[in-house]
């Protein structure tokens, strides 16, 4: 394989992704570690290493730690929370997050803001310059670029958006967020980028096969399979007309479908009309709910078991190792988590149904799956990413 000048592509920079990728499920590693865990030989691990640590990429624990080999004791090598960033700017239908994120998955920061109303190019112009004045605070930090993530159809190719709720069509929004902050733009769809964050830091980490089901505006999934995230052609699978029965009136014509039956509009619509709430407010139909009211707590009990029997349908289709729910529609919804996993273990058909998990990212989601996008392109090409211009 020929590798160009600086090192990007080709052997050198496998083996470096190798590397860090070992470190990173299993760190802090010595080098001999590191060389067992990658199969590649100890000068070239030691060599890469040093890179690494010049790259601000690794560094060396403060001190030497028994490891249990024989001989003097060797200092581990770990992944360097301290220098680069990534930061991810999640677009929602009505609120925009942005955040940033150490190599590790910490997120050091996020704001949420509405997300401002208007002509597509002037609205993710407005998100860049709050974005470019969030980093701004951040002046002792590497930042990498900037990982877009949003519902919708994402071309990550040329850099395109389009978002049928917003009414955005084929929006440059690479380019524009790009030339606003001066960093490269990673655009991901915003399901992909959240089973991303599961496979690099959540649960899926150790899974051979995970199902990553997302609930909250809007539903979706996404499929990996040995730690690599199925991608189909052109527009991502859709789970929102999945029928999960019921009299819900779908804007596709028929009734039952899922999205209608479990985004959060459409339940706080029903609430208002209910009379259970003046204002759609979800933590007001959580609260009521909570405080008694039996038509609140129908309302969000009828949204569980309808997401309870969706996962069920996949995880029996799919037939995964690990299903992880993620989403507020379960991560902030406790007190109706055990009506999802009661509907799922009801409908489901397999045997060992005590594979489904809540995703650990809780209402950080949508800011860390936007930082991850572009921390699994560092981890897959780390010279290439790092070299990279806008
Ligand atoms: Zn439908």
């Amino acid at each position: 394989m020929v590798e160009t000048p600086q090192g990007t592509g080709g052997v050198r920079e496998a083996n470096a992704a190798a590397i860090l990728g070992a470190i990173r499920a299993h760190g802090p590693l010595s080098r001999g570690a590191v060389a067992r865990h990658t199969s590649l030989s100890m000068p070239t691990v030691s060599r890469q290493i040093a890179t690494l640590i010049d790259l601000g990429l690794l560094s060396e624990a403060p001190s030497p730690q028994p490891t249990g080999e024989v001989g003097r004791p060797t200092v581990p090598v770990d992944l360097n929370e301290d220098v680069i960033a990534a930061c991810g700017v999640h677009i929602g239908i009505t609120t925009t997050t942005y955040g940033l994120s150490t190599l590790r998955g910490v997120l050091l920061d996020s704001v949420r803001i509405p997300t401002p109303k208007g002509a597509p190019e002037a609205v993710l112009e407005r998100i860049a310059r709050e974005v470019e004045g969030f980093l701004a605070m951040w002046p002792e930090r590497r930042i990498i670029g900037v990982g877009l993530a949003i519902g919708g159809q994402v071309d990550a190719e040329r850099g395109l958006l389009d978002h049928g709720s917003l009414g955005w069509r084929a929006v440059p929004a690479r380019d524009i967020v790009e030339s606003v902050t001066g960093l490269p733009v990673h655009l991901d769809g915003h399901v992909p980028a959240m089973a991303t964050a599961e496979l690099l830091f959540g649960e899926a980490v150790h899974a051979r096969s995970a199902l990553y089901f997302y609930a909250r505006e809007m539903v979706g999934v996404a499929v990996a399979v040995d730690g690599v995230l199925h991608r189909g052609p052109g527009q991502s699978g859709s789970i929102a007309h999945l029928p999960v029965g019921g009299d819900v009136p779908c804007p596709c014509g028929r009734t039952g479908c899922l999205e209608v039956a479990v985004a959060e509009r459409a339940v706080l619509e029903r609430a208002v009309r209910a009379g259970v709430l003046r204002e759609p407010d979800i933590r007001a139909l959580r609260a009521a709910a909570r405080a008694g009211d039996a038509e609140a707590d129908r309302i969000l009990t009828d949204r569980a078991r309808a997401l309870g029997t969706a996962v069920a349908l996949l995880r029996d289709i799919v037939n995964p190792e690990l299903v992880v729910l993620g989403g507020q529609a379960f991560t902030d919804a406790p007190d109706h988590l055990s009506v999802v996993y009661g509907a799922y273990k009801e409908n489901t058909v397999l045997p060992d149904a005590d594979i489904v998990t809540t995703s650990r990212f809780g209402p950080d989601v949508q800011a860390m799956a936007a930082c991850t996008g572009l921390l699994t392109r560092l981890y897959a090409r780390p010279f290439s990413v790092l070299a990279a211009k806008p």
